[in-house]
């Protein structure tokens, strides 16, 4: 009787803590025996409790297994169902690495088939590296995106040279001149002129050439591919299905003046369920998509476009999770929170998105879920009133501290962005990395002294 009790109680865990949703990213995660948060890789489990105790706090746990999981099944989709609505161009995804440029990210991604996007000298300087060191299928295709200062230009042209397949993505009308003499294919990229629903939605976007100057573009015949991105974390599928009829409408123009143009680059956008509510799906979504384009070329009597998606966060979100342990309570006397809970770690500085946008995560204990329950509110370690979490004014509900006993929270999806923001307020260490696969832990990045912080900043050795 005992265990079929503890049983159910472990399933109304789950379901409370939002735990075990596909659609939601949570599938990978459970509730062990004890209320401890588990992932789950094939047959493995881990305890991450039990990691937290053993490697300390705050630390940030990569499942490479959910990045591999997630691509392998967004390829999947979209082959699919071009196969089934009989299309004819090819899929391509590109990885989009300002979504996230950790190595053990890089690599997963490529190891189930992502080509590449840079956005920077720095970032293609690192696709250099893994190219020399061999490190990938030469046939995979590199995009180059964002402004192209004289580094990132000379860059591209040498790894050109080299025989890499790498594709410049015209960003301003000064870049033409440079790549009408660039002897592979380019890229344009539009800004479209549509509304988006994302936060990142402006009325002017300082991105891509504008529709009129991208038509006016004389006959390049070496323009192969049309991008936009329309913003990130796009908050319905609606949204970016308008992004692909109206994207194709310039498409079917600039093909008419740039004839060897095949291939549609739809870009980035596609949202995190963040908050665990209801939301759009990858395969509704990629299916829509194929059947939109086959449609509207059959219509325009074109031959259907190579398609290329950049959705980065996406796949990359769910595959982290950065875990802190709370050392302190502070009551509230009056709001929605009974009291703080002061975590050895920063929100400002680890998941700078809570502070720079009011971006909401998914936080849950990672043990004694069966304890008793507290409403509480967030608060970092710096010493800035701005480094906390409240789930904008609600409350985070969390077990009631125990002496003598660790209480560590998880927060969900930090696999995107959070890491290439993060910085150093107060000078607090960034999280120790460790990386879970195959049933072992790895340590990536060991949890920064205060001799590798005070080198950033210009404090080496001798401090005269
Ligand atoms: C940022 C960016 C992406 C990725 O956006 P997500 O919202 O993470 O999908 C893709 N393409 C371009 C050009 C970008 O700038």
């Amino acid at each position: 009787m005992g265990k079929q009790k503890l049983k159910k109680e472990e399933k109304n865990w789950r379901k409370f803590w939002k735990l075990g949703v596909d659609e939601w990213n949570t599938q990978f995660f459970g509730v062990s025996h004890g209320g401890e948060l588990t992932a789950t890789e094939g047959h493995h489990v881990y305890n991450l409790s039990d990691i937290a105790l053993k490697y300390g706090t705050p630390l940030q746990v990569i499942f490479p297994f959910v990045i591999e999981d997630r691509l392998k099944d967004l390829i999947g989709y979209f082959q699919a169902y071009m196969k089934i609505y009989g299309y004819k161009g090819k899929f391509f995804y590109h990885y989009p690495m300002k979504v996230n440029q950790n190595k053990e990210f890089i690599l997963s991604l490529l190891s189930v088939g992502a080509n590449l996007e840079a956005t920077s000298a720095n970032e293609l300087w690192l696709v250099k590296k893994l190219w020399e060191g061999e490190r990938f299928n030469s046939k995979i295709r590199v995009f180059c995106n964002g402004p192209k200062t004289e580094p990132y230009l000379e860059l591209i042209e040498e790894l050109r040279g080299k025989g890499m397949n790498i594709v410049p993505i015209i960003e301003s009308l000064d870049e033409v001149d440079r790549f009408l003499k660039y002897k592979g294919d380019i890229g344009v990229r539009v800004d479209l002129n549509i509304k988006t629903d994302s936060h990142w939605d402006k009325k002017f976007d300082r991105f891509g050439l504008s529709e009129k100057d991208a038509l006016n573009l004389s006959k390049m015949k070496n323009f192969k591919i049309m991008h936009y991105h329309m913003g990130s974390q796009i908050k319905t599928q609606k949204s970016i299905f308008e992004g692909v009829k109206y994207g194709f409408g310039i498409y079917t123009q600039l093909q008419k003046i740039h004839p060897n143009l095949d291939t549609l680059d739809i870009g980035g956008g596609f949202g995190v369920p963040y908050e665990k509510k209801k939301f759009y799906t990858a395969k509704v979504v990629s299916s829509k998509i194929v059947k939109i384009l086959k449609s509207l070329s059959d219509k325009a009597g074109i031959r259907h476009p190579n398609l290329v998606v950049e959705w980065g966060q996406h796949i990359v979100a769910p595959a982290q999770v950065t875990i802190y342990k709370v050392f302190s309570e502070k009551i509230i006397p009056k709001a929605n929170a009974k009291a703080w809970y002061i975590i050895d770690g920063s929100f400002m500085n680890d998941i700078k998105d809570t502070w720079a946008v009011h971006q909401k995560f998914h936080i849950i204990p990672v043990n004694n879920m069966q304890s008793p329950l507290k409403t509480t509110w967030l608060a970092g370690s710096t010493c800035d009133s701005d480094d906390k979490y409240t789930a904008g004014g609600n409350y985070i509900l969390l077990p009631k501290l125990h002496e003598n006993q660790d209480q560590f929270v998880a927060v969900l999806d930090t696999g995107a962005y959070q890491d290439g923001l993060a910085s150093h307020h107060c000078l607090l260490s960034a999280p120790m990395k460790i990386v879970a696969q195959d049933g072992t832990i790895k340590i990536a990045r060991k949890r920064e002294n205060a001799e590798a912080i005070g080198k950033l900043f210009g404090w080496n050795g001798d401090h005269k």
